[in-house]
This record gives C-alpha cells, sequence and structure tokens, in this order.
C-alpha cells in the first residue's frame, strides 16, 4: 500500500463511472475498484457462443443534440465513440393487452407522442395534452437537467410528492388510455401504491425526447467511459471485491479486498447499495439510526429475462419495444398469477441490421420467487431451480406468443436470468432490478443523499439518486459535485457545451 490515492471508487457500475470520470478530469489521483472481472455493472454486456446480450441497458433516452444526456456525455468525451440506432420516430414504444389486435405507439417529440397518441384516443386529446404539461413541469424542477438556469431553478422539492398511479388515475375516465401511459412501468419497477410521479415523469420525459439502441450493445458505454479515465490518469483495478472500509481520520481512508489487499485515499466513493456499503463500516459516526432507515428500506423487484438466440434471417430486427400484458391490468403485482406483464426487444447488429440475432423478453419479478435458492451461487443451484427457470421461460413465451405468434419457430436456443443471477453479478441486494424502491408516501426517506456522516465517505449510483442511464449519469454529478463544489462543476460543464 506504497500509494495513496485522492479517491478510490468502489463499483464500475455507471454511478462509478461517471463519477471516477469527472474527478480524473479535474486531476485528482483516482482509482476505480471492481469485484468482477468485467466493469460497468448493469451496463456490462456477455456473450454466448458468438452471441451478446445486455445486462441491463438495451435503450437510452436523450441523446439527441442539445438534451439532458446528451450534454454530459459530450462533457464526458463518451458521446464520440458510441454507435446509436435510433428507434422509430413514430412508434418507440408499443402497448397491447390480451388478445386484442390494437396496438398503442408512444412517439418521440413532444408533439409527436401528443399527436400519435389522440389519433388512438380522439377525445382524450385534453387529457393527453394536460398529462405532457404535468411531465414537463415536473421534470423542468430538476436543475441538473436544465443547466442553461441552472442558478434560476427553485431548488423546492414541490414535485417530491404525488404519486403517479394516482395523476394517471386524475387526468382521464378511459381505462385504456390510463393503462397505455402506464403501460411502461417495468422501466423503474412501479409500484401502484408507492412509485413517485416524478420517477414516471423522469423516466418517460427522456425517452420522448429521443429513444436510442446501443448497436452490438451497451459494453460500448463502459469502454468509451474506462478509456477516459485511464486518458486522464486514473486507474482501473477489476476483479478485487471489497471487503472492508476504515477510516483513519477525515483525510484518509483504507479500503480491504477480499485477497487481505490494502488501498488507501483520502476519500472514497461507493457504487455499492448504501445498506451492502454499511456492512463493510464499522464506524460510530454512521448512526444506528441512519443505518436502521437504509437498511429497511425496501428494493423494487426484480426481473426474470429469457435471452434468445434467433435463426439467421428469420425474424426482423424491431425498432421498437414491445410492452403487452395478459389482460389491463397493468401496475406488478407479487399476488397475480406470474406473468402478468412482459418487455420485448431485439437487440441492434451492426453485422446484419436487418434482422435480429438476439432478442430479450423481460418480465418483472419478486425475489420470494426465488428466494428459497438464496443460500446457493451462480451455475450451482441444482436441478430443480434449473427446472423452475425453464417453466418460467416457457410460460413467458407463451405471453409473448399472444403478442407475436409462433415466436418459438424463430427460437435457435435460448438462456435466462432471474434476480438471483443479479444478485451474484451486480451485488444489487435481493436482485432488485433498480435498487431502492422510491416512495411518495415518504419521498424523503427512500432518497439518500450522496454525502454522509463520514466527511469522506459519499455514495453514488442508482440508489443515491435515480436509476437507469440519465439518473445515475446524475448520481455521478452530484457525488463528484459534493466534492468539486457542484455549483462549480455545473457550471464547467454547462461552459463546455455552449
Ligand atoms: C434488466 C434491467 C434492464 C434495464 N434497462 C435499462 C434501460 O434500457 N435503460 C436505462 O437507462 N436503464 C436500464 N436499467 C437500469 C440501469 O441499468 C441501472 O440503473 C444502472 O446501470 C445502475 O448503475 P449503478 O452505477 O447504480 O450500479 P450497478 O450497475 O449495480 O454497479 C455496481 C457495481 O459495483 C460492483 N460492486 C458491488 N460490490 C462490490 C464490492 N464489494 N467491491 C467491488 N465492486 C463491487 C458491482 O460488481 C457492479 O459492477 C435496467 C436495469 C435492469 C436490471
Amino acid at each position: 500500500m506504497e500509494k495513496k490515492y485522492d479517491i478510490i471508487v468502489v463499483g464500475s457500475g455507471l454511478g462509478g463511472l461517471v463519477t471516477a470520470t469527472i474527478l480524473s478530469k479535474e486531476g485528482l489521483r483516482v482509482l476505480v475498484i471492481e469485484q468482477n472481472n468485467q466493469f460497468g455493472g448493469n451496463l456490462q454486456t456477455f456473450q454466448r457462443g458468438t452471441s451478446i446480450f445486455s445486462t441491463g441497458m438495451n435503450y437510452i433516452g436523450a441523446l439527441g443534440d442539445g438534451e439532458f444526456l446528451n450534454t454530459y456525455f459530450r462533457y464526458f468525451n463518451v458521446f464520440n465513440e458510441l454507435e446509436l440506432s435510433r428507434l422509430d420516430l413514430n412508434g418507440f414504444e408499443e402497448v397491447s393487452f390480451g388478445d386484442n389486435d390494437k396496438r398503442y405507439r408512444y412517439a418521440q417529440g413532444y408533439d409527436n407522442f401528443k399527436e400519435t397518441l389522440s389519433s388512438y384516443f380522439p377525445k382524450e386529446r385534453k387529457s393527453i395534452q394536460n398529462y405532457l404539461e404535468k411531465i414537463w413541469d415536473i421534470t423542468d424542477r430538476f436543475p441538473l437537467l436544465h443547466l442553461d438556469r441552472y442558478k434560476s431553478i427553485v431548488k423546492g422539492e414541490a414535485y417530491m410528492n404525488g404519486g403517479v398511479s394516482d395523476f394517471i388515475e386524475s387526468i382521464s375516465e378511459n381505462l385504456v388510455l390510463k393503462n397505455v401511459l402506464s403501460a411502461t412501468n417495468s422501466l423503474y419497477g412501479g409500484n401502484k401504491a408507492n412509485t413517485p410521479l416524478y420517477v414516471h415523469a423522469l423516466v418517460n420525459r427522456q425517452f420522448i425526447h429521443s429513444a436510442w439502441r446501443f448497436v452490438d450493445g451497451s459494453q460500448q458505454l463502459v469502454d468509451a467511459f474506462l478509456k477516459q479515465i485511464r486518458a486522464n490518469g486514473g486507474e482501473l483495478m477489476n476483479k478485487t471485491e471489497i471487503r472492508k472500509i476504515r477510516f483513519e481520520d477525515d483525510q484518509s481512508v483504507i479500503v480491504e479486498s477480499h485477497l487481505g489487499e490494502q488501498y488507501s485515499a483520502k476519500k472514497i466513493i461507493s457504487n455499492i447499495h448504501p445498506a451492502k456499503t454499511l456492512d463493510l463500516i464499522e464506524d460510530s459516526r454512521l448512526k444506528k439510526i441512519y443505518r436502521q432507515r437504509i437498511k429497511s428500506l425496501p428494493d423494487t423487484a426484480g426481473m426474470f429475462t429469457v435471452y434468445f438466440v434467433l435463426k439467421k434471417n428469420s425474424f426482423k430486427y424491431l425498432p421498437r419495444n414491445i410492452y403487452h400484458f395478459k389482460n389491463q391490468q397493468v401496475w406488478f403485482d407479487e399476488k397475480t398469477a406470474w406473468p402478468q406483464q412482459l418487455m420485448f426487444y431485439t437487440a441492434a447488429n451492426s453485422q446484419n441490421p436487418e434482422w435480429a440475432n438476439t432478442a430479450s423478453v423481460l418480465s418483472l419479478m419478486s425475489y420470494s420467487e426465488v428466494k428459497k435458492w438464496e443460500q446457493s451461487f451462480v451455475e450451482d443451484r441444482g436441478q430443480d431451480y434449473l427446472d423452475f427457470k425453464t417453466e418460467k421461460a416457457e410460460k413467458l413465451i407463451d405471453l409473448l406468443e399472444q403478442r407475436i405468434p409462433n415466436f418459438r419457430s424463430h427460437i435457435q436456443t435460448y438462456y435466462t436470468s432471474t434476480p438471483l443471477t443479479y444478485r451474484d453479478y451486480t451485488s444489487t441486494r435481493n436482485g432488485a432490478a433498480y435498487g431502492i424502491q422510491k416512495d411518495h408516501q415518504s419521498p424523503y426517506q427512500s432518497v439518500i443523499m450522496p454525502q454522509t456522516s463520514i466527511p469522506n465517505l459519499f455514495f453514488t449510483g442508482q440508489n443515491t439518486n435515480m436509476h437507469g442511464a440519465l439518473g445515475v449519469t446524475a448520481s455521478g454529478v452530484l457525488a463528484a459535485g459534493e466534492i468539486l463544489g457542484l455549483d462549480y462543476l455545473t457550471n464547467k460543464i454547462y461552459s463546455s457545451i455552449r
């Protein structure tokens, strides 16, 4: 442990990568430590034979010129490294219910979204307008999304209150319209009782601006960040699980790996789930009540995914996501027979863009479904677990065939993952898809700040701010802002793109 860093970032998910990029760009000596072989957390891709699959990011929003993420990704110098394919301008999401043939599409662009949806529900034009105005109004209150007027936005929290399902319920009497507007809730682990409106608004608005698929998977985003961190003089270490964090004083922290190796820095930023981070620290400054609060916060549901290798030139690439529901019940409810909903997409590939080589179907799944195998680890959970996965995969494909008849005829082979897979690969507590569940009924309880009562301990990632490319990027800016000064940093980012 000869070398002392300014910053150690533990975990190389998007939150860790963004924070490390910003701080290394500012000349700080940064070390990123990742437990897995591959960097990227949920951004990493995995390979089966020659097929590549994304783990946890199949599309990304607001990357058009001047849009929220475009600004940040240009500042990080990663934007020009990306190969993206824009989803259909007139239908990037498509919603359907049961065996009804009717399809409802979300279009990109404020007016296009309004006109397209109004064409299905001509009598509901005003409700759709009201919906959009509210979504825009709420998201206009987030200073990090509007750097051009960062200082003038009153940093009030009025937007924190209110649930999405209550709001959608209030805008119209039309059940189908309400269900269409709620249909993408699996993107945020939507929970009818708790999910705040601001979570729905942030997720939907970014994609209404613009929606993009990564060509050949999301690993390219990881590679672009790693390149920048290295170019800025930062260091990267994989296959190193941090098991202990010890603070010597306000300017010195030591982390210890599974091999007993120690690394030292002035400050540490944890990209690990906050509850799991606290388990690594014994320090009286972290009060019992704080620990209890963080540990008691529930997480979102997890995800069951079937990854398909498709027969060659058999199924066309679809420039949209499909959200299909067994019936008109759109909010996830673990007491209802599984699966009640699915999200299906084909991956964009550079080799044969017209045809899909691979596709995935995802459905929210409660941890209770896999809890009985929680003492086991990947590849060693027993035959009954394998049988469970096959049974669930076949049920999900049955539901998919309600929407795409004979889909099975296109499948060459398939693989599956459950919430336990995520738990073991990305250390997400209970394999939750999106980390801590935000709750409009106790909005401040469910939001974790990047700073802590230990002056040189900070959090980054989806649990501190919000999940998804946009939310996690903002979490990285907030964490780096704690160290550099948020006004200084936002001004610098804004000046760089003006
Ligand atoms: C199935 C699924 C689909 C999704 N689809 C989309 C999408 O299409 N678009 C979108 O915008 N978002 C999507 N998301 C959400 C998005 O992927 C996540 O919000 C985001 O990637 C989380 O980033 P993070 O930095 O918070 O954490 P993570 O990605 O969880 O990274 C944490 C990292 O910390 C490492 N780590 C943990 N413990 C230790 C330790 N002790 N020592 C060292 N390293 C450690 C982990 O290995 C991991 O690499 C999806 C998520 C899921 C699960």
